[in-house]
């Protein structure tokens, strides 16, 4: 059985106890509605240390206004079978006004890696994401702490906030779990009907052919021109981006690039889809 903690001060005192007996704390945050990436997080925090913890918390902050913080899902009794089944001993899941107590008025910011790309498309994500993942973390204090590719830009602005704001936990990244299509799981693919479903796969698909092209010794520029239109061709209806990046930056690759990342982002539908891979 896990235990579910609604405030962190009963989360605090357990975990506490759990220390001064010598056990290490594997920290895995979500937003719930559970899929098998996030398993995968909470299968490597257990593998690594003697308790997983695993939030669920719809972060509001990280939400614009007409994005879709209302039609999340959420199913806090599904999500506790599904971590009980792989063994997560504690899940913390607050409401707002646990994470965002009266009279909050501190927000996380951090800089340039948060500004290209999400920042450009959601300019509230990263304040948003930073601000929960800093209070999170410094709730949970766990020894590590698991975030998956799939939120590629988002992983390397929590490394940063860790690294900057000296959070005593090791940020650990886990690559992206893909169905067998292919295609990147996610909590928003339940919003996809069967047509956009099989229209999806072409996201990752076209990713991996940019990845060639660059190997290739195509120019980016093209690659990314190409890989725009395959998306537009294949019925997405509008893409933010397709682009190949520095892996570390995010900005476009510079003579001091040493890896690349190519990463997309587009719509179908009311449904905003995005994926990653190394080049
Ligand atoms: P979310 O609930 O969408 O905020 O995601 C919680 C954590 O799970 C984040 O660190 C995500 O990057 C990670 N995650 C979501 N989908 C996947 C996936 N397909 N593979 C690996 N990690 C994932």
């Amino acid at each position: 059985m896990a235990k579910i903690f609604m405030t962190a001060e009963n989360l605090r005192d357990s975990l506490t106890q759990m220390r001064s007996k010598g056990q290490s704390i594997g920290f895995v945050p979500t937003m719930g509605a559970l899929h098998e990436g996030h398993l995968t997080l909470a299968r490597q925090a257990l593998n690594d240390c003697d308790t997983c913890v695993v939030s669920i918390f719809v972060n509001p902050k990280q939400f614009a206004p007409h994005e879709d913080f209302d039609r999340y899902p959420r199913n806090l009794e599904r999500d506790t079978a599904l971590l009980e089944s792989v063994g997560v001993q504690a899940i913390y899941a607050p409401t707002v006004d646990v994470i965002y107590p009266e009279n909050f008025q501190t927000s996380v910011s951090v800089g340039a890696v948060s500004k290209p790309l999400e920042g450009e498309c959601r300019p509230h994500f990263f304040t948003g994401v930073a601000t929960v993942v800093a209070r999170l973390l410094l709730q949970v204090m766990a020894d590590k702490a698991y975030f998956g590719e799939k939120d590629y830009q988002q992983l390397q602005v929590i490394k940063r906030l860790q690294a900057d704001l000296a959070i005593p936990t090791t940020i650990i990244g886990v690559p992206t779990v893909r169905e067998e299509s292919g295609l990147a799981l996610s909590s928003r693919n339940a919003y996809l009907t069967p047509t956009e479903r099989g229209i999806a796969l072409s996201l990752q698909a076209t990713l991996k052919d940019m990845s060639a092209k660059y190997h290739a010794g195509e120019p980016v520029p093209h690659i990314e021109d190409w890989a725009q239109q395959t998306l537009l061709n294949a019925g997405f209806e509008r893409v933010d981006y397709m682009t190949l990046r520095d892996a570390l930056t995010l900005n476009p690759p510079s003579a001091a690039t040493t890896s690349h990342r190519v990463l997309g982002a587009a719509w179908l539908g009311k449904t905003r889809l995005i994926d990653n891979m190394p080049v």
